[in-house]
């Protein structure tokens, strides 16, 4: 299954360019930026410039600036949430090289609040100090706009998907992309390729992520042999506004912080029967207890209470999400918000080094598609947006011993596809519906069981000639799907954002981290030493 369509390298237009960057996330865009300093960059995203997770993150991106705040403590506090699978060595790099690169986005023009000329420096959940730079609940937006207006000299390519990539001897040679307007295939041959495609949170009908993340770059690594990490971990966002439409919109945990309040279908507050942080209790915990109260109601959402906060100071401090719930007619003064959790964030992904190097050379891959390390099994607020922008600007760095290499094109070419009609939609919905009820915030032996028979019984997927987006995007939920169901049977306890009912306790047994290469799945041998109790 090492490709995804029929093609032959000979019969299609190509092109060569030292870079290849794939995706316009704060990973991919950051890496372009600097990248073209050393070379020329091509730089390919499947759908609009500006769409992506990280054009709609709204808490902020967290950061070691206060005088009263330390690396130690961010370290810390970012191990304690990866619940004994960080690695400590990307938690360091991750914490200490945050300032610099924060430095760098202020100067190119980025703007983050301030409170009396200094940066203001909001908290969130299970942060120790107040470390989260914010541009009011638009702050992905901000970046981007930002990274995208210093991109001059970038060879940039919209509603270009990429459908494969090509790799001889273990080394990245280009890739194969599609170009969904003139519906022409083409390839890049090239010294660099950087995968930046974000996460797979489609992998559920519940999520808040936009339809352009369906774990492509996972699956374009998988079926080249390059190293998985962490699969079984998704993390999922207890408060998403429960729209009609199936809209998940984020409703940031920022706003529990000021005092919001959950309550049940009867409007008693339940959180304090839960947890003793009450609506502040881990991401997970309050996910699980939402979807308590909804199995014993007869509605299937819960409903935050912000009555409590002040209607201009939550106008002023939260405006994208007031615009949002006032659209929908809901009175924050008098009416509850319906809310319930949302696939939002993917842990899991492509093996790399600290670098971002992949176990392919010269593949690199950062943020949310990568497995650096730093997420554990659930990851810290606001470490997301820092991770995708630390680690690409390290790709890059390292990634210029390549850049003296020869471009030498190979034949590549492959004819094992089918062209058949099959119901695209109507499966893409079945597989979600299904990830939903058995791989999502309840797992169990028999769940995950039922998961993999499906995925059995629907093994053509595999072999389908995937040249449209749609059939793609399929293949790559198919794939990702497999591997994080894999991985979920495979871990026999429960940890950070992992449930298990058989197995509901942590078993220090398992503080590995499980790896996948094509279908062998297997504990890495390393000794972790990176828990922290608390
Ligand atoms: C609603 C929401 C709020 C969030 N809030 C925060 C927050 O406050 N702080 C924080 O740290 N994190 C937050 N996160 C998480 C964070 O936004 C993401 O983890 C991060 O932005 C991922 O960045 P990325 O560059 O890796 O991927 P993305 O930003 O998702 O970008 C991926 C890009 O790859 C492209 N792509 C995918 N597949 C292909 C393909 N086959 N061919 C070509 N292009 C492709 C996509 O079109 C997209 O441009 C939030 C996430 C969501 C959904």
């Amino acid at each position: 299954m090492s490709y995804s369509v029929n093609f032959d390298s000979n019969e299609v237009e190509s092109y060569m360019s030292d870079y290849v960057i794939v995706g316009s996330g704060i990973a991919g865009l950051n890496a372009s930026y600097l990248a073209k300093s050393y070379g020329e960059v091509f730089l390919l995203t499947k759908d609009r410039l500006f769409r992506s997770n990280s054009s709609l993150a709204q808490g902020g991106i967290a950061c070691v600036i206060s005088q009263i705040d330390s690396f130690q403590s961010h370290i810390e506090d970012t191990i304690y949430a990866g619940a004994g699978l960080c690695d400590r060595e990307a938690v360091e790099v991750l914490v200490k090289e945050a300032p610099s690169n924060i430095k760098r986005l202020i100067d190119l023009g980025i703007n983050f609040d301030k409170k009396d000329g200094q940066l203001e420096l909001g908290r969130e959940g299970a942060h120790s100090a107040n470390r989260i730079i914010h541009a009011g609940d638009y702050t992905g937006k901000e970046i981007i706009n930002g990274l995208i207006s210093v991109l001059d000299g970038v060879k940039i390519f919209e509603d270009t998907l990429v459908l494969d990539l090509l790799v001889e001897d273990n080394m990245v040679k280009g890739i194969l992309a599609k170009n969904l307007i003139l519906n022409q295939i083409f390839i890049v041959w090239a010294k660099v390729v950087i995968l930046a495609t974000g996460g797979a949170g489609n992998l559920f009908l519940n999520t808040t992520n936009p339809d352009t993340s369906t774990g492509d770059g996972i699956s374009l690594a998988a079926r080249q042999g390059a190293v998985l990490k962490d699969m079984e971990f998704m993390q999922f966002h207890p408060t998403a506004l429960h729209g009609k439409d199936g809209e998940r919109f984020l409703i940031t945990e920022a706003i529990r912080g000021e005092g919001g309040i959950l309550r049940n279908e009867k409007g008693v507050r339940f959180m304090p029967f839960y947890h003793k942080l009450n609506e502040l209790a881990p991401r997970d915990v309050v996910s699980r207890a939402i979807l308590s109260e909804i199995s014993k109601s007869k509605i299937d959402y819960v409903y935050l209470d912000v009555s409590n906060i002040d209607k201009s100071l939550f106008k002023q401090r939260f405006p994208s999400i007031f615009e949002k719930i006032e659209k929908m007619g809901i009175d924050i003064e008098k009416d509850y918000i319906p809310v319930s959790p949302a696939a939002h964030y993917y842990m899991g992904g492509i093996a790399t080094d600290l670098n971002g190097e992949t176990t392919i050379k010269g593949l690199y891959a950062c943020g949310e598609c990568a497995c650096t390390g730093v997420q554990g099994a659930n990851r810290l607020a606001s470490n997301s947006l820092l991770e995708g922008l630390v680690f690409s600007t390290r790709a890059i760095s390292d990634s210029k011993k390549y850049l003296n290499n020869k471009i030498v094109p190979s034949h590549f070419h492959n004819n094992d596809k089918i062209d058949v009609e099959i119901d695209i939609d109507g499966l893409k919905h079945e597989l979600r519906y299904l990830m939903e009820k058995n791989v999502g915030i309840i797992r169990s032996e028999n769940s995950l069981k039922t998961m993999l028979n499906w995925l059995k019984l629907h093994e053509n997927i595999l072999y389908i000639n995937a040249d449209d987006r749609a059939k793609n995007e399929l293949l790559s939920l198919y794939i990702v799907s497999k591997y994080m169901t894999m991985s979920a049977l495979l871990r026999k306890e429960s940890r950070g954002s992992h449930f298990r009912t058989d197995y509901p306790e942590e078993n220090e047994m398992y503080r590995k981290h499980i790896l996948i290469r094509g279908d062998e799945i297997y504990f890495d041998g390393q000794d972790y030493s990176t828990k922290i109790d608390r």
